[in-house]
């Protein structure tokens, strides 16, 4: 580890929580160069819902490359990218309804969430954006100045970029959020401009596993509808099928104007992009641009991906079949250690796990799982909530195991933390 300690900027995070050097990867196993083998919950923080690896999309980059197909090709027309919008358009889209168009953008999250918020503000002619509270949306200026959580919103920044935060469904007990947010839309005098997009993950990944409603997206639609206000859902995160639906927001029912999309869509390999309603196409050519928009490679992967995972509802049903298995065993913790209140919540196969009675407790359980051979996260303002967030084509098998070595790693830290008690006293 000495060359990362010596040569690697002090700004490196995840190596910190998961000590070891990696070599190979396969599916929901990754492998160190020790040989040791570790399940993988986390997924590449939602990247790898097809897994590591996985062998449609490998042998399909392989007979790419092997063919010389091209790799970079700036914004120029390619089979890569005609395969994939084809695929995307027939297989996506026309199956649900949505009529969008689609623009690539550079290949991470931040560059599609800072090309929605230019084009929202393009369209309406208005400046402000409204977020919301622990919404993350990226660490470039732009996205970060919508992004709530506080470890990130460095004061050294000169500008805010004109935003405004108002309260997720849940985060205040006994408050409508909607009405709350409506008031303020509603009153000329309230000091919030009218935006010109609302920006919401419809479970917040980063922010802890805040799940919204069904009922209260729908709302929040309906205030965008009568405020002529641009819903753009940010699905980076939880898209791509991770709440069991391809779109995190299909059931939902609702319709939104932009949507972004960038970890899983490319089977693993960078790319982002935006979805958007055909009026609101009105770029002109070559306004937004950037090199690396479409990745040709990424195409072949997310087209495979595509074709593998979403021409029938297979992937659904898995989905939502080990969400049963994932919850069912989660409950069972949560009974086990009622003194510890904890709470968990999610879609699909995005969950929390949160120890209300102790915040803290969170990163050492991911610690100990990480010495039991098991990789999950922490979320949250304070890093107080576990993230499970595992491959979606995990096999049973392995998903069993790593919740039994999450159980027995959840047994380890509380036996130390009463232990520690007793000595206390
Ligand atoms: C990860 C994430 C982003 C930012 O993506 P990057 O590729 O890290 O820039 C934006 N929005 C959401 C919801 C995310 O989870």
């Amino acid at each position: 580890m000495r060359i990362f300690e010596n040569y690697e900027s002090e700004v490196r995070g995840y190596i910190r929580s998961f000590p070891t050097i990696f070599e190979k990867a396969k599916n929901s196993i990754l492998v160190d160069e020790q040989g040791v083998e570790y399940i993988d919950f986390f997924a590449g923080a939602g990247t790898l819902n097809y897994g590591h690896n996985n062998e449609h999309i490998t042998n399909a980059l392989l007979e790419y490359l092997k063919k010389d197909g091209v790799v970079h090709g700036l914004d120029m027309a390619t089979t890569a990218k005609k395969e994939f919008i084809h695929s995307f358009q027939e297989n996506i889209l026309k199956p649900r309804n949505l009529e969008y168009k689609l623009q690539f953008t550079g290949p991470t999250g931040t560059n599609a969430v800072e090309t929605a918020l230019k084009l929202a503000r393009l369209v309406k002619g208005r400046s402000n954006i409204i977020s919301f509270t622990n919404g993350y949306h990226g660490l470039t200026q732009g996205s970060l100045s919508i992004t709530g959580n506080n470890e990130y919103r460095d004061e050294s920044y000169i500008s805010r970029c004109n935003a405004a935060f108002m309260p997720y469904d849940g985060y205040f007990e006994n408050i409508d959020t909607i009405e709350y947010l409506r008031k303020f839309l509603a009153d000329g005098s309230s000091g919030v401009d009218t935006p010109a997009a609302i920006i919401v993950e419809t479970v917040q990944g980063e922010g802890g596993i805040n799940v919204a409603s069904k009922e209260w997206l729908q709302r929040l639609e309906a205030i965008c509808r009568e405020f002529d206000i641009l819903l753009i859902i940010d699905d980076i995160q939880v898209g791509n099928g991770r709440t069991g639906e391809f779109f995190s927001f299909e059931f939902a029912g609702i319709n939104p104007d932009i949507v972004t999309l960038s970890k899983s869509i490319g089977g693993g390999l960078p790319m982002a992009m935006l979805l958007f309603k055909p009026e609101l196409d009105q770029w002109k050519p070559g306004e937004h641009t950037g090199t690396f928009r479409g990745n040709n490679l990424a195409f072949v992967a997310a087209k495979t991906a595509i074709e593998n995972y979403w021409t029938n509802d297979d992937l659904s049903k898995a989905v939502f079949y080990k969400e049963k298995i994932l919850k069912k065993h989660l409950e069972s913790i949560v009974q086990k250690y009622k003194q510890y209140n904890i709470s968990i919540r999610g879609r699909g196969l995005v969950y929390g796990f949160e120890v209300l009675n102790d915040s803290s407790v969170a990163s050492e359980i991911s610690a100990k799982c990480f010495n039991n051979g098991l990789i999950v996260e922490t979320a949250g303002s304070e890093g107080q909530v576990i993230k499970f967030l595992p491959p979606l084509i995990i096999d049973e098998k392995t998903l069993k195991n790593g919740l039994e070595i999450f159980e027995k790693s959840v047994e380890e830290v509380f036996l130390e933390k009463e232990k520690h008690l007793k000595m206390e006293f």
